[in-house]
């Protein structure tokens, strides 16, 4: 197997990055592109050997990590975000042909986000405070010290994105750090490998392995030493990882799936509910926080379907290197397998398909919008994860919160309506981590982000991020007993 592969101009090392060396397998697993098929290269495809090498690197560089300045951290962190800023082009074109989101994307709003975790986590750290407080004379000292080798786990429809936003945070902590990228998408983690190594982080204190997650996960999750999980992907795997990490009761964060809701009210700016609702077809509608469920007042839903099925008709589907392309491919074919097979059950079952329903050439799946469909049918609770909507309508303000909250997701909601009144009371009702009221994706990695119910345990972002990387200890110190004062 060669060491590395060319993918868009760009040199990516195809093995592990265990202890400050590349490392290969005796196996390999193939990575495509999903824009065409076509093969990148033959990936390392490491097992429980890799697994434990790598969890052995973690641990041995975390004493001298942990003791490591905060300032000398986040310089380190704002090292790495510089060199990501440098390759910003070189890291776009690697994700979009691995896989498949808009290169312009990527360049424009992804790879800058990239370099901002890094920074932010740094900032954040060294802002991070110590709580002392008073309890009789006694003081109380709160500590965030850090907790030791952690395994991040991540999806492929946005990958370096959500990897960063766990390994930057974990770095700052002071922990070190095992990242698992997802097989149907290596590359970028690897060339995050190089950046670090260039930026100067010692050896150890990353670590990548790659591989496929039935045949490297339990091995890393179940492994007694290591302090963290932090975990980005489905709910069949979430349970699976839990099970695993039960053994050491070893501390997760899990990020899941959504089915959330979009509800538009009748006294909403019908423009702005429309490009909000368009924008839920982004990335092929492999977005976890994806509003895939329209929940539209009756007395404007026919209005609402008409100039929504005239605007998503418009969009552009294509190569995502391509400019003026809206909407990709989905990543693989068992994807595109899976989204056109709920599809196919839904109109079986009574949906009707206003607009797609189809499969096009190639690994494309057209934008979808589905009507006629009942509460309780698979098509309305069960993730899709492609660019595939339904559309149901309510009547006041009860029925579109009950259905809003009518399924096993919490992760996200966005509400269209131009009454604040009625933006306070329906926010105030919905079960989910984040809602948007008029808007749709604003991010600050100051916020809490995370599921409620089965999207996913725990938040991440800012201090709440810290508090899952860290080992929170609270020293209390007596007024008395000292030898001197
Ligand atoms: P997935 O669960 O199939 O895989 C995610 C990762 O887990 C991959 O790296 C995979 O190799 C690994 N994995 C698989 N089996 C494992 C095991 N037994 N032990 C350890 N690791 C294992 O998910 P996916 O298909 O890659 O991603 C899509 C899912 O991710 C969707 O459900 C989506 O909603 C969710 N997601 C959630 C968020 C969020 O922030 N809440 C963000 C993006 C994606």
């Amino acid at each position: 197997m060669p060491d590395k592969i060319t993918v868009g101009g760009v040199d990516v090392d195809t093995r592990h990055w265990i202890g400050g060396r590349r490392v290969a397998s005796s196996g390999t697993f193939t990575d495509h592109s999903p824009i065409d098929g076509s093969v990148l290269g033959e990936i390392a495809r490491g097992g429980a050997d890799e697994a434990r090498a790598a969890v052995a690197a973690a641990r041995e560089a975390f004493p001298a990590w942990a003791a490591t300045s905060r300032t000398e951290r986040a310089r380190l962190l704002h090292a790495i975000a510089d060199g990501v800023e440098k390759r910003i082009e070189e890291l776009s074109v690697v994700e979009t042909t691995d896989n498949g989101a808009l290169l312009r994307s990527h360049r424009r709003g992804v790879m800058p986000r990239v370099s901002h975790n890094f920074r932010f986590f740094a900032d954040w750290l060294l802002s991070l405070g110590h709580e002392d407080f008073e309890t009789r004379g006694h003081t109380n000292h709160v500590s965030w010290d850090p907790a030791g080798p952690c395994v991040l786990i991540t999806p492929w429809n946005a990958p370096l994105m959500l990897a960063t936003w766990k390994v930057a945070p974990a770095l700052a902590a002071g922990d070190t750090v095992v990242l698992k990228p997802a097989e149907w998408s290596p590359l970028t983690a690897s060339l995050l490998a190089d950046i670090a190594a260039e930026a100067g982080l010692p050896a150890g204190v990353l670590n990548v392995v790659q591989g496929y997650g039935s045949e490297i996960g339990d091995a890393l999750t179940s492994h007694p030493d290591v302090r963290r999980i932090s975990f980005t992907g489905s709910v069949p795997t979430a349970k699976r990882i839990a099970e695993s990490a039960a053994a050491q009761l070893t501390p997760l964060s899990l990020e899941l799936g959504g089915k959330s809701p979009l509800l538009v009210f009748a006294d909403a700016d019908l423009e702005l509910a429309v490009d909000l609702a368009v924008e839920q077809y982004d990335n092929a509608g492999q977005v976890c926080l994806a509003g895939t469920r329209l929940l539209v007042e009756e007395t404007v839903a026919d209005e609402f379907t008409r100039r929504f099925v005239e605007k998503a008709t418009a969009l552009e589907q294509g190569d995502p290197r391509d400019e003026a392309t809206d909407v990709g491919p989905t990543i693989h074919p068992r994807q595109l397998e899976k989204i056109d097979g709920f599809v196919q059950r839904a109109v079986a079952a009574g949906a009707r398909a206003v607009m797609g329903g189809h499969r096009k050439d190639g690994q494309y799946y057209a934008p979808t919008l589905l009507t006629d469909v009942a509460q309780d049918s698979e098509i309305v609770q069960e993730e899709v994860f492609g660019p595939v909507l339904t559309l149901q309508t309510f009547a006041g303000e009860d029925e579109a919160v009950r259905l809003a909250n009518d399924t096993r997701f919490g992760l996200a909601a966005t509400v269209a309506t131009g009454d604040r009144d009625r933006a306070e009371r329906v926010t105030a009702r919905l079960v989910a981590g984040t809602v948007w009221v008029n808007c749709f994706f604003v991010r600050d990695l100051q916020a809490p982000f995370g599921g409620s119910r089965q999207s996913g345990v725990g938040r991440e972002g800012g201090t709440w991020s810290f508090d899952f990387y860290c080992d929170l200890k609270n020293t209390v110190t007596a007024p008395k007993g000292w030898n001197h004062d």
